[in-house]
């Protein structure tokens, strides 16, 4: 028979008591759930029990198909033995392989439970965050901003001229902070934790629950993979002929070259790009899908192009490479643009077309952990492989590489695998940023999958000429687009194009994670002028003309 489990419910969108009724009804309607329990719509929540394996999506689908929103906060066995400590009467009761943001995450929670632990690392502490990731590129992205407004006309009307940019001083201090923060932020913070032990060194899983470290064995009570994701390159003829930046090496290029080539126009490429351009070299970027900013909105990745175009980028999408080549020292990349071939020249190519996770050599098959189809750690969700003392956590499951992200699911595997403590890994309001300037930041649906999802859409289109604080700082380049479930008043997804657009997502975080409605942002006050305050003008815009609205919006 069946195990069963006992699943807790977030639900959203019940306002009477004949809701309770609909939502259990739906409830009990997946099948595999053997009960159902909504203790009254003010809760917003219901337990299910159902036999172990029913899966999250499924239950979150029928209670959608009744008109409401549900997701799974955690699951237990239903009326199963109180949590497990997890020891497996070895030296340590957790080892974590890889110490970066999921790494250090998963291993401080375990610390604070009060168990001990193992942190392994085979190369630099900190991994790509901090050491070849967001630091550094956020620095280089500052530093070339800088720069860049002092040399606007528009700013302040005052035009000043810049000069050359001094491209080793910056180097040089991006590094000075990435050395100061791996310090402050990794290196020193293991003082604090004396439960946890760092082992320098290369694991790899040699069974069950064994590993290898530089050919020592260990036995921990449970492992959590933290071992992240490592540039990937498209397979194009001819690419592993050649020397090639990837997002590693482009941050830290100790020359300015006069023209460059960006493969892939991601977040990563994207951001690149920009910042080499507004240094001074001339930047093509190439994209092979229709647009660039591929899984944005597509009004926001239209209105990017313009503006990167307006910057003196070349933009490219539906571009397929179908060959790279170097001749007298420049990369020559032909492929195909609407049926036609066409040739790209440049001085630096740099190749951002993803990232793979770390996965070769961990003998991970062989202990169990199944792999998808790009080496990813198939997890379920509670973050647990299929071989149960084995958990894993951020990049190298392949998915939602943020570092924020990565550090909540290495916190949430360490509950899971220590205290069983059944929290489920929730992506329903992950906010995502893209720091090109002006800034992608967006979280929940995009409209076109809110409709493919079957709700009643409501759009809402705000340009930032509306906002005042845009007015005031004389840049109103950009957009807010806001979708909603017309039913329910609530907001799905918010989708904004602005100078500071990652400060104000975090607004609509909050609205789409606890249902705050339309209505309650519209009466909500916000502070005049700043960019947030667009957030509450786009509210309004599904009702109103906003150019006809005085001050603050009222
Ligand atoms: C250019 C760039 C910019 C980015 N900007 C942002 C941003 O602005 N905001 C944001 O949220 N995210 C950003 N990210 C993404 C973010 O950096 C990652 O999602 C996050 O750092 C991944 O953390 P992780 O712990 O999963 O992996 P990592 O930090 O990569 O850690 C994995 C660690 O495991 C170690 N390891 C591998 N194999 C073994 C082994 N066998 N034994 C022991 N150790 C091993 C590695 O050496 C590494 O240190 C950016 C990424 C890049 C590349």
């Amino acid at each position: 028979m069946a195990e069963l489990e006992e699943l807790e419910l977030t639900v959203r969108g019940m306002t009477c008591d004949s809701c309770a009724v609909h939502v259990t009804k739906a409830l009990k309607s997946v099948e595999g759930v053997k009960d159902a329990d909504v203790p009254g719509w003010q809760w917003a929540r219901a337990t299910v029990v159902a036999e172990d394996g029913v899966k999250a999506e499924a239950v979150a689908a029928a209670v959608r198909e009744a008109g409401y929103s549900a997701t799974v906060k955690s699951r237990k066995p239903a009326g199963g033995p109180a949590p497990q400590d997890g020891r497996g009467g070895s030296q340590f009761d957790l080892m974590v392989i890889g110490a970066g943001s999921a790494g250090f995450a998963a291993a401080i929670k375990g610390a604070e439970l009060g168990f001990k632990v193992a942190l392994v690392e085979a190369g630099t502490i900190g991994g790509t965050c901090v050491n070849v990731g967001c630091v550094p590129s956020k620095t280089l992205i500052r530093s070339v901003e800088l720069y860049h407004l002092a040399g606007q006309h528009r700013f302040r009307g005052v035009h000043t001229s810049p000069g050359r940019i001094n491209w080793s001083e910056v180097i040089a201090h991006k590094d000075e902070l990435v050395n100061d923060m791996r310090q402050a932020k990794y290196a020193d913070v293991l003082a604090a934790y004396p439960e946890i032990t760092y082992i320098q060194g290369r694991a790899k899983l040699t069974g069950q629950n064994g590993v290898e470290i530089d050919s020592r064995p260990y036995a921990p009570g449970k492992i959590i993979v933290t071992t992240g994701a490592e540039p990937w390159a498209s397979p194009i003829a001819g690419l592993n002929e050649v020397p090639y930046l990837d997002s590693t090496s482009a941050l830290d290029l100790k020359e300015l070259p006069k023209s460059m080539i960006v493969l892939g126009a991601n977040a990563v490429g994207l951001e690149l790009a920009q910042v080499y351009a507004r240094a001074g070299t001339y930047v093509t970027v190439l994209e092979v899908l229709p647009r660039i900013a591929p899984f944005e909105d597509e009004d926001i990745s239209a209105a990017l192009a313009e503006y990167l175009e307006d910057e003196g980028l070349r933009v490219v999408p539906n571009f397929k490479t179908t060959k790279v080549e170097r001749r007298e020292g420049r990369y020559i990349l032909t492929g195909r643009k609407n049926e036609a071939e066409v040739t790209f020249e440049a001085e630096q190519l740099l190749v951002a077309t993803g990232r793979r996770p770390n996965t070769a050599g961990l003998g991970l098959e062989e202990a169990g952990v199944k792999l998808g189809q790009r080496g990813e750690i198939l997890v379920n969700d509670l973050l647990q492989t299929h071989n149960p003392y084995v958990y894993a956590a951020g990049d190298v499951t392949g998915r939602d590489m943020f570092v924020y992200v990565v550090a909540y699911a290495g916190m949430l595997a360490a509950e899971n695998a220590l205290i069983n403590a059944g929290r489920v890994y929730d992506t329903s309001y992950i906010p995502r940023i893209t720091f090109t300037d002006p800034q992608i930041a967006s979280a929940g649906l995009t409209e076109v999958q809110a409709r493919e999802q079957g709700y009643e859409v409501r759009v809402s289109t705000l340009p930032m000429v509306h906002v005042p604080r845009a007015l005031a700082a004389r840049d109103t380049r950009g957009l807010i687009k806001l979708v909603a479930n017309a039913a329910a008043d609530q907001l799905l997804g918010a989708h904004i194009l602005a100078p500071e657009a990652g400060e104000m997502i975090q607004t609509a975080v909050l609205a789409i994670r606890f249902g705050i409605t339309l209505s309650q942002l519209r009466e909500t006050m916000f502070p005049y002028l700043t960019y947030a305050e667009g957030l509450k003008l786009a509210a309004l815009a599904f009702e109103k003309d906003v150019a006809k609205l005085s001050c603050c919006a009222g």
